[in-house]
């Protein structure tokens, strides 16, 4: 007997469909009082009444709590997460709380499973269809109607003082699950989403940290700068830093000068494509660092330079590891964290320095991110290898403690309830 796969996906479609409105319309009490806390784990497209996220409740405390799991609007969908990275914004937030946000359900690097689409949603943001079982990630909000910048000129829509991403959302009264810390996520009207099905969770999980890269590089190109013979600086091997050297390898730049203070971060820089690595603490002063560059550079500096730090003395040394003529991208300092000092004849004017900044990214460069990845996996560079710890959600405030201990480089935090609807 022969099986049609198409028609075989559609049985099972109507079958998990069946079972889903069997356990979701069987209650039109409200939903707090009726439905089971956590269905049967024969039924794993099944929609909890509660389900758990972290709260950072104030600065340097999160709380797991539970809460109802609102019905999604017929412009909504509901993502069962699967897991999501810790960025430096989330530390940035557990420290400070920059943004006035406490109470915040954190988390913007996260990825999950479609479980209910709304009856108003069909495509994601590419056109590709969306169906229950879709793997998805999820890129920046639409931007506010008020902001200027994004109205006038939406290809700088990154720059909108309002910019707007899951993780660094305000809590609501009636849905706390706007960041991918929780079990859930409820996509909200004006996402941009992507169905990307042909993604590992690891490096959905890491499409968000490469879309920064992917921005930086875009901003680097303007330059005119890189190209096959570039000789390119990147200074700081953070998780940032080491997607910058995937990303500029996958490119085509052939040689890279990877620099930090971390004999652990140069190997990884190595395995994502740099050529040279230089600890810095190898040095006793700024000059000897200048050397050791000349050294890789037929002694005239960088072509270019990425600056991936967040430390106001990389950011003075930089203009002296880069040739006449050359060109610096700054993407380091994504927090205020100081300022530093050059010197404008020495550094910029006599130099003829090309710089450029770059801020987070806009919801297109998701797919080129994406493109990035796959990439990046074809040709044998194990970008999935930045992540080094993992966490279930129950051990979230480890997961941040281990982040803040500057342990390792990507610190993921998974769903231990996760259950694909097609397992
Ligand atoms: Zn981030």
């Amino acid at each position: 007997m022969n099986f049609d796969p198409a028609e075989i996906e559609k049985i099972v479609r109507e079958v998990i469909q069946q079972t889903r409105s069997q356990v979701v319309t069987a209650s039109p009490t409200p939903l707090s009082s009726v439905r089971p806390e956590i269905r049967s784990t024969s039924q794993p497209s099944a929609i909890p009444i509660r389900a758990r996220a972290a709260v950072l409740v104030e600065k340097k405390r999160l709380e797991l709590k539970e809460f109802p799991l609102r019905k999604i609007r017929e412009n909504e969908i509901l993502v069962r997460v699967e897991g999501c990275g810790i960025c430096g914004t989330d530390i940035h937030c557990f420290n400070n709380d920059p943004f006035k946000l406490c109470p915040v359900v954190l988390g913007h690097e996260g990825t999950g499973e479609v479980i209910e689409v709304g009856s108003a949603i069909h495509m994601d943001s590419v056109g590709k269809p969306v169906r229950p079982g879709d793997k998805i990630v999820t890129s920046v909000l639409e931007t506010s109607e008020a902001c200027m910048v994004a109205k006038y000129n939406p290809a700088k829509a990154n720059l909108c003082d309002d910019l707007r991403i899951y993780g660094l959302l305000p809590d609501e009264s009636d849905n706390h699950f706007n960041g991918y810390f929780g079990e859930y996520l409820i996509i909200r009207p004006g996402s941009s989403f992507f169905v990307v099905n042909d993604m590992s969770l690891d490096l959905r999980m890491l499409i968000e940290p490469a879309a920064v890269a992917a921005h930086a590089l875009e901003r680097a190109k303007k330059t005119g700068l890189i190209n096959f013979r570039s000789r390119v600086i990147v200074q700081g091997c953070g998780p940032i830093g080491l997607m910058m050297i995937a990303i500029i390898r996958t490119a085509g730049v052939n040689n890279i000068i990877a620099i930090d203070g971390n004999t652990d971060r140069l190997a990884i820089a190595r395995q994502m494509g740099a050529d040279y690595t230089i600890n810095f603490r190898d040095y006793p002063d700024r000059q000897g660092l200048v050397e050791a560059v000349n050294a890789v550079t037929k002694g005239m500096g960088a072509h270019f330079a990425f600056q991936v730090t967040g430390v106001p003395a990389a950011a003075s040394t930089i203009w002296k590891l880069v040739r006449r003529g050359g060109g610096i991208c700054e993407l380091g300092f994504f927090v205020d964290g100081g300022e530093c000092s050059i010197n404008p004849h020495e550094d910029i004017c006599k130099k003829e320095i090309m710089l450029v900044g770059s801020w987070a990214y806009n919801s297109w460069e998701y797919p080129n991110a994406y493109h990035f990845l796959q990439r990046a996996a074809r040709i044998g560079i194990p970008v999935e290898k930045l992540i080094t710890h993992r966490f279930p959600l129950d051990q979230i405030a480890e997961a941040f403690q281990t982040n803040l201990r500057l342990e390792g480089i990507k610190i993921v935090v998974e769903n231990p309830n996760f259950r694909s609807v097609s397992s």
